[in-house]
């Protein structure tokens, strides 16, 4: 069998928490609340560092300066991790009961050991389960909905640290016999395997931290790359790697899709009249209006200075013609005096193309910009359909 020593995993439990701590702190990230977090993490992490690394050191783990650091550390460090754990995902302990809890275990601990060496270690493993359990339930959303495979592995670890609690405590609790120095008071095969899991355990979840950071900086990067920053709609980038597959599988359950093209009519008057920040405001409204009146399943990008594509699943033509009608009288019915408080019109022109059977996108956006040019020379704000079927 495997044999770990009990104290030295301690010291190795105490070392990784030091490093974990120090990757923390090297961390970059604009996320305000994340930045606090791991902050709180990197600080729960000094705690249960430096308290368990006297009794790491061997021969000094009987004295009570040990014990106290061993105990205190280790459980003030598994609170001060819900703590920084739970902010991640912005929950919130208190100060005033953070403080309480931290209070109170100090307290515990000192009673207890004053109560003597058994009952010290029942009071610790008590505590151990406790804060282990506050820690997961602080931190759930990482064991009941996790986003990815990191915040997967967050809550295996919460789950594994809390579920040695309460195994250590049962045993704890059922023990006979001499008092030990390292407070473990489970059977013989079980120690290397809670050793080894002390051990690594602080590391493991600096690392995982670490991932996440990481992960939630390229989920924002591909978020700015794909969300127009003026009006929060898709960019015509973002359009093009998130329609084709929509379209190719509407092709295959033989649904139509239409692809409406829109440009506001004369909106360059209007920044010339209202200056570029009315013309902002504009924009911003009529990417709302038709957000607010189009089904959850349609996609809309702003594919231009004043232009916006809508690609839609519709049952026929005149369906599209009548979406598209329906867009062009949400964008004239705009109340500019109230809504934007400026004098001016807003009404936009659409050109329409109804996807073919084999039709590619591209064709199809061609298509319905040769309506929309169309429908500019008519006069503007009506909507133009493209008959030729590819
Ligand atoms: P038409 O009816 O033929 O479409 O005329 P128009 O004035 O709308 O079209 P034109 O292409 O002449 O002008 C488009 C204007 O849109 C010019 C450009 O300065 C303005 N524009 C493009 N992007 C933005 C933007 O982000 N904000 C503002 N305020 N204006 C923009
Ligand atoms: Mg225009
Ligand atoms: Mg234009």
């Amino acid at each position: 069998m495997v044999h770990v020593d009990v104290l030295s995993a301690y010291l190795n439990c105490g070392v990784s928490a030091l490093v974990g701590s120090a990757m923390l702190r090297f961390v970059e990230t604009d996320d305000l609340r994340l930045r606090r977090a791991l902050r709180r993490c990197g600080w729960a992490l000094v705690v249960l560092g430096l308290g368990l690394l006297p009794a790491g050191l061997g021969d000094g783990a009987a004295h009570p300066l040990a014990q106290f650091s061993l105990a205190f550390g280790s459980l003030a460090g598994v609170v001060l991790m819900a703590h920084g754990l739970g902010h991640v995902q912005g929950r919130n302990l208190p100060v005033p009961v953070l403080s309480a809890l931290l209070v109170g275990l100090l307290l515990a601990v000192l009673a207890s050991m004053a109560a003597g060496p058994l009952v010290f270690g029942q009071v610790y493993a008590l505590g151990l389960a406790s804060a282990g359990t506050l820690m997961t339930w602080h931190a759930r959303g990482f064991v009941s909905s996790p986003r990815d495979r990191i915040e997967r592995g967050l809550g295996l670890s919460l789950l594994l640290v809390a579920a040695s609690g309460w195994l250590r405590l049962g045993f704890t609790m059922a023990y006979v016999g001499a008092p030990r120095t390292d407070l473990l008071y489970v059977p013989a095969p079980l120690e290397p395997v809670l050793a080894a899991l002390y051990g690594v355990i602080p590391i493991v979840m600096a690392t995982l931290l670490l991932s996440l950071v990481n992960a939630r900086l390229h989920q924002q990067l591909r978020n700015r790359a794909s969300t127009d920053e003026l009006t929060g709609m898709l960019t015509r980038r973002a359009l093009r790697e998130v329609a084709p597959p929509m379209v190719e599988l509407a092709q295959q359950r033989h649904r139509d899709m239409a692809v409406l093209m829109l440009d506001i009519d004369h909106f360059k008057s209007i920044n010339d009249s209202h200056g570029h920040a009315a013309g902002d405001k504009v924009l911003r409204r009529v990417a709302t209006t038709l957000q607010a009146n189009l089904r959850h399943d349609a996609l809309l990008a702003r594919y231009g200075g004043e232009e916006f594509v809508v690609v839609l699943p519709v049952d026929d033509l005149p369906a599209a013609r009548r979406a598209s009608e329906r867009l062009r009288h949400a964008i004239e019915d705009i109340d500019c005096a109230r809504a934007l408080g400026m004098d001016l019109r807003v009404t936009v022109s659409v050109g329409v193309a109804l996807l073919g059977p084999h039709e590619t996108l591209d064709a199809a956006l061609q298509r319905a910009d040769e309506a929309l040019y169309r429908a500019k020379r008519e006069g503007r704000n009506q909507v133009q359909v493209s008959l030729m079927v590819a």
